[in-house]
Parts: C-alpha cells; structure tokens; sequence
C-alpha cells in the first residue's frame, strides 16, 4: 500500500536511509570537501511511516528544511549518539521543532548526575546560545537511555544500542524492521581484536554505518591512539567478521578531501567490495 503524504510516497514496508551530514568534527565548507559535504553527523531513517534520526549534526538542519516545507504533523524519534557539538550542533536550528503541531521524543544518555534533558539544554544558554530551549514549541519528550536497553517506536521497530569506545563514552545504535537491519557505529575506536558482543550486535547486519576518520597511516602514530576514532581497514575487517552485506564508512575527517576520501573508499573496496563512502545526499533502501 502506498500512501501519499503531501508528495513524499512511504511504502508501508519502506526502510530507508539517508544521509544529511557525514562529517567529524566540524562543519567544513570548503571546496575540496564539496563532493562529499560538510555537515556533521546527521542520518535519517524513514520506517513505514516512522521517522528516526540518528544524531542532530548540522546535517539536521537541512533535514528540517525538508520536514517542515512538508507542512504535516510531524512525529520524530531522535537518537543521540554523545553530546559531542559535532552531533548536537545543529538541534537549535532544526526548524520542526519550533511547530506547534509536532511531537519529537529525543533519547540519549545521561552523564554522570546530569540527566539527557539538561545535557542537551543547557548547552542552549547564554552566553552560548541565545535561543533557550523552551523556545521550542512542539513538544518535546527528552528519555534517558542506556546501554542495552530496547526502544520499541511501534510492534514492527525496534533500536537497541550499545556502549563503544570513545571518550566520554558513546552508544551505537542498531535498528530493526520489516526483517531488515541498520546499525550506527559512529565515533568508535577499536582494533582489530573486536568484542563478541560488538561483533554480535552488528552481526547479519543489511548496512553497517562506521566511523572511518582516520587513515591506517594516522592510526599508527601515537597521538590518535585514544581519539576514539576507526580506520578505513577496521571498519572492513569489522564488516567481514560480523557477516554484513553493505558497508558506509562515515564521520570524514575535517582534513580529508574528496580525492582522500574516495581513495579511501576504493582501497576499502578491495577489502569490504559492498562499501561505500557516506556523502550528503546518499539514501539506501533496504
Ligand atoms: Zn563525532
Ligand atoms: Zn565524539
């Protein structure tokens, strides 16, 4: 069944993915990184008539743009990864939140004693900030998460997450639906003696999203050991353990190019062949 909703078609067993923002770090808008794009972090993923973003980027705010031209109650599920800027930047300027007639739950851990809603709050204060987050009027359901645990949106999707190496600590995500899977392993540094319950938790996977920051010639200098950041070859050694048919290697590093990246890509490819380097724009349906 295909329902028309003010001219985006969902097909009722639709799973699709689409990516708004791909890079570390900082925004760079450069020319050399035009091809590839420079929002940060930033996926969208449309469920049967369910949408879930996966971390609020700067790539969220063109994500916003589409939403809210839409003109329709919007229901949202908002997964964040860490609070990092690079994955909550873009939340103030995500135009949806500031309708009325829209309703976003927004899951994500909490630190210490400080709980998700004023972590991701308080960073919208003066003098940071001079739009607090009571400015927003949809309404907005802030959850605390943790490792683990399984959010069911409806009977048919279900996101389990998981904790990975990076500093201040990191979930993955893994989404479930329609028989199919998508896993997001952003901002993770491991080598390539992966855990069982790493590898089982991507394992089977249909695509994988992972962190290829570095290149294997910065992994092996000193000074990125503990970043919290993967490699190229990782993410395809990791690909090939956990049995996963396609690969995007995500979370481009400021100072790669689109040349180094797509390099990086091809030498993946003799590797990981079903691999592909996250660009703005790329959508995957599953
Ligand atoms: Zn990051
Ligand atoms: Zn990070």
């Amino acid at each position: 069944m295909i329902l028309k909703d003010n001219g985006d078609y969902m097909d009722k067993k639709r799973f699709h993915v689409k990516f708004w923002g791909v890079r570390g770090s900082s925004a760079t808008s450069i020319e050399r990184n035009s091809k590839y794009g420079s929002n940060t972090s930033c996926v969208e993923v449309q469920i049967n008539n369910q949408l879930i973003i996966l971390d609020a980027g700067t790539g969220i705010y063109p994500l916003g743009e589409k939403i809210y031209l839409r003109n329709n109650p919007t229901i949202g599920h908002v997964f964040i990864s860490h609070s990092h800027y690079d994955h909550i930047q873009g939340l103030p300027f995500f135009a949806p939140l500031y309708c009325a007639d829209n309703t976003f739950y927004l899951y994500g851990e909490q630190k210490q004693s400080t709980c998700f809603q004023d972590i991701i709050s308080n960073y919208m204060m003066k003098p940071y900030f001079p739009v607090p987050w009571n400015a927003f009027r949809a309404k907005t359901i802030v959850l605390d998460i943790v490792p683990k645990q399984v959010i069911r949106i409806d009977e048919n999707i279900s996101i389990s997450s998981i904790r990975v190496n990076h500093p201040g600590g990191n979930l993955a995500f893994r989404i479930n639906a329609n028989g199919k899977t998508c896993c997001y392993l952003t901002d993770i540094e491991h080598r390539e003696d992966f855990s069982n319950e790493l590898i089982n938790f991507a394992r089977n996977a249909d695509i994988v999203i992972y962190d290829a920051s570095l290149t294997t010639e910065e992994y092996s200098q000193p000074k990125y050991i503990g970043w919290g950041h993967s490699t190229w070859s990782v993410a395809t050694k990791f690909a090939n353990d956990a049995n996963i048919k396609k690969l995007v290697l995500f979370h481009h590093a400021i100072n790669k190019n689109d040349d180094e990246i797509l390099d990086m890509q091809n030498q993946a490819r003799t590797v990981f062949p079903n691999t592909i380097a996250a660009y703005e724009g790329l959508e995957i349906s599953l």
